[in-house]
Parts: structure tokens; C-alpha cells; sequence
């Protein structure tokens, strides 16, 4: 049995949106932009994914911009919310220390133009509080922006008031919700939220698509110069097949989505019981304040990368964290966030499931993982002083 357990790296492309894309890579293959039949066809499509998506998540289809995934929607968010600041002196700009890299490089960027960022601390359970945000919005902050799940240990951020608490002091909100959208409820609206990215490979739709919400009154910034494609905000002939497809997934997940949510919040719950039953482990992020399908397990001792390797060699694909990082042996700049030492921030394991996996699936990550965390305990000298207590034990 091999179990896919990475829904938070990516999801398999679902048969219904594999579906509905096919016949825009074959007969409906004009340029959305073209006067002619074919070119309208396309256009058709076009603004029936852009009314959909917009369905999804009670917005105006005049306030989605189709984009080439989850990181550039998260860098126009940011950009647009920094240069519509910038017009009024406002060069200050609120975060967190442990958002996916797409939003800290951005930030990282606009630092070095003379914008000041506040990085934000995480308290140890993962969230991080309206209070927290109302404490640190300044006379000049011109944007907030904060994740809605985060992505290595699946903690849920309380944006409608964090979103609230923006609102009332005039500053611009932003809140990358790849984690979020298709896997619990997203009504823009009552989240308060301004700008929201979101990107459909996450939640079962293809690769290298994704959108930017946009409320009505925001300048959106174009990061892409080009044609007149999204109304002037993002050049470049529209991926058709991407976005009919992004369409036909976002629907998929959120018609279904609370009987989903239980049934993937049962199978989380076994994989935190079972988990916590290996000795000198720890789940990180607060246990009930997560998404239903994202667990984050520290075990001690063990050094994150022969973890992953072992399991699938066993049959089970699994991550030590953010898909982008996992290649290198810096520790997970989440983990540190929440405050945890080095050495455990090394050996984490992130499993991500969702609506796909099965019962049997879990019995066989249960069944895997201890077998595994001893076997590589058996062999580490570090777990030798631990047991033998010559170090004291951290978890
Ligand atoms: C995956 C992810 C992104 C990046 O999305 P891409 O479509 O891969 O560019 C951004 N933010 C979060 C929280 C993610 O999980």
C-alpha cells in the first residue's frame, strides 16, 4: 500500500476537473482575446470560471484576477497593498514570522525599497491574536497580511477579527488562504478581508493556477505588464484549461464541504491519537484551532529527513514542512516561530490528508511511523545519551 499523505505540498488533479478541461486544450482552443467564434468560446469560459470562483467564496466576478498560482497571487496582494500605501506616506506593513515564503520574500523586497515590515511572533499554539495585530497597526501601516491555515502545521488564524480590527483602524487586509479555500468555509465578506489568494493545485485543481480576490476599490498593482488581460492587471493569454478546471475544482470542494470536513476531522483524530502515543513526541500547533486534514508531529531525536525517506520506502509520502525548504537541513522557519529549540524544529513531520484517503490508509500510516521513529531512534547516538540520561529530554 502507498498512501499519499502531501495534500499541503499538492492534491491529484480530480476526474471532474481533468473532465471539464479537456475540451479547451483540443476543440476550444481560441485566445480568449480573438474576435472570432473560437476566440469567444473561450472568452465564455472564461467568465463563467470567473463567476464561479467568485461564487465560491461570495464575491463579484469583477473582483477575481486569474493568476498563475498561489505565490503570485500573494506577491500582487502585497505589492498592491504597499503601493496604494505608498500614495498616501503609509510605508509600513504588518506580518507574520511564519507565512510561506511567496508572502516574507515579497516582504523581503519591499524592505529593501524602504517599506518597514513588523514580523509578528506566533504564540506557541500557532495562532496569533486580533490583539496582537491591534498592537502593532501604527499611524503610517498601510497593509496587514496573515495567513488564513498555515501550510507546515495547519493552525487556522482568526482573520474575520483580525480582518475587524483592520477595518476599524482604515488598513488594508490580505490574507494568503491557499490552505484555506476548499477545505473550510471562505466568505470573503464576513472575513473581512480585502485582497485573498488562493491557488486551485491546493484543493485539487491544476497546477500553476490561482487567483487574487480583490475587492471593489483596491488599486491592483500588475506584476505581469502585458495585454489587457484581467482587466489590464496581470498580461498574458489566459491558461483556459487552468482556469475552467480551477473552476470545476473549487466547486467540487465546496459542494460537499461540511459533511468532508467531518469526515477528514474523524481521520485527523486518529492520526493525532496515534501519534501521540509514541513516546517523547509532540503535535504542534494548537489541537483544536487547525484545518480538518494538517497535522505536524515533532519526534524527538529524530532528524526530519531519514523520517521521510523511511516512510516511503514504507509507503507513505510525507513532508518535514514546506515543500520549498524540505531540500535543505535548515530548520523549519515555522517551527522556530512557535518558539521551539533547533533541534526539535530539525525533526518535524507534517502528513496532510484530505476527502480521498481512507480508514485503511490511516491504519497504515499508524502502523508505519512508530515503526520507523524506533528503528531510527535504534540507531542514533543522540537517543542513546537521551535514553541512557546522559542529556535531558526536550519532549
Ligand atoms: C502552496 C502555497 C503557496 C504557493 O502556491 P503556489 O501555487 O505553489 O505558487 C502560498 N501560500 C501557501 C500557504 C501555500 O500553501
Amino acid at each position: 500500500m502507498y498512501v499519499y499523505a502531501d495534500n499541503a505540498a499538492t492534491t491529484s488533479l480530480s476526474p471532474r476537473a481533468l473532465e471539464a478541461m479537456m475540451p479547451y486544450f483540443t476543440e476550444v482552443y481560441g485566445n480568449a482575446s480573438s474576435l472570432h467564434s473560437p476566440g469567444q468560446r473561450a472568452a465564455e469560459a472564461l467568465q463563467q470560471a470567473r463567476e464561479t470562483v467568485a461564487g465560491a467564496i461570495n464575491a463579484d466576478h469583477k473582483e477575481i484576477y486569474f493568476t498563475g498560482g498561489g505565490s503570485e497571487a500573494d506577491n500582487q496582494a502585497i505589492i498592491s497593498g504597499a503601493l496604494m500605501g505608498a500614495r498616501k506616506g503609509k510605508k509600513h506593513i504588518i506580518s507574520t514570522a511564519f507565512e510561506h515564503h511567496a508572502v516574507l520574500h515579497t516582504l523581503d523586497k519591499l524592505k529593501k525599497q524602504g517599506y518597514d515590515i513588523t514580523l509578528l511572533d506566533v504564540h506557541e499554539n500557532g495562532v496569533v491574536t486580533p490583539e496582537d495585530v491591534a498592537a502593532a497597526i501604527r499611524e503610517d501601516t498601510a497593509l496587514v497580511t496573515i495567513m488564513f491555515v498555515n501550510n507546515e502545521i495547519g493552525t487556522i488564524q482568526p482573520i474575520g477579527e483580525i480582518g475587524k480590527v483592520c477595518h476599524e483602524k482604515g488598513v488594508l487586509f490580505h490574507t494568503d488562504a491557499v490552505q484555506a479555500v476548499g477545505h473550510v468555509p471562505v466568505d470573503v465578506k464576513a472575513l473581512n478581508v480585502d485582497m485573498l489568494s488562493m491557488a486551485a493545485h491546493k484543493f485539487h485543481g491544476p497546477k500553476g493556477v490561482g487567483a487574487l480576490y480583490a475587492r471593489k476599490g483596491i488599486a491592483v498593482a500588475n506584476v505581469i505588464e502585458g495585454g489587457q488581460q484581467e482587466r489590464g492587471k496581470r498580461g498574458g493569454t489566459e491558461n483556459i484549461p487552468g482556469i475552467v478546471g480551477m473552476a470545476a475544482a473549487i466547486r467540487e470542494a465546496t459542494e460537499d464541504l461540511e459533511k468532508d470536513m467531518a469526515y477528514v476531522t474523524g481521520l485527523r483524530e486518529e492520526l493525532i491519537e496515534g501519534l501521540s502515543r509514541i513516546p517523547h513526541s509532540r503535535l504542534n500547533g494548537d489541537r483544536e484551532k487547525r484545518v480538518p486534514g494538517t497535522v505536524n508531529f515533532c519526534f524527538e531525536g529524530i532528524e526530519g529527513e531519514g523520517l521521510l525517506l523511511w516512510l516511503d520506502a514504507k509507503g507513505v509520502a510525507a513532508s518535514s514542512g514546506s515543500a520549498c525548504t524540505s531540500g535543505s537541513l535548515d530548520p523549519s522557519h515555522v517551527l522556530l516561530a512557535l518558539g521551539l529549540p533547533h533541534e526539535i524544529a530539525h525533526g518535524s513531520l507534517r502528513l496532510s490528508i484530505d476527502k480521498y484517503n481512507t480508514e485503511e490508509e490511516i491504519g497504515h500510516i499508524l502502523k508505519c511511523v512508530p515503526e520507523v521513529v524506533d528503528y531510527l531512534r535504534n540507531m542514533s547516538p543522540v537517543w542513546d545519551e537521551l535514553e541512557k540520561g546522559q542529556t535531558a529530554h526536550l519532549i
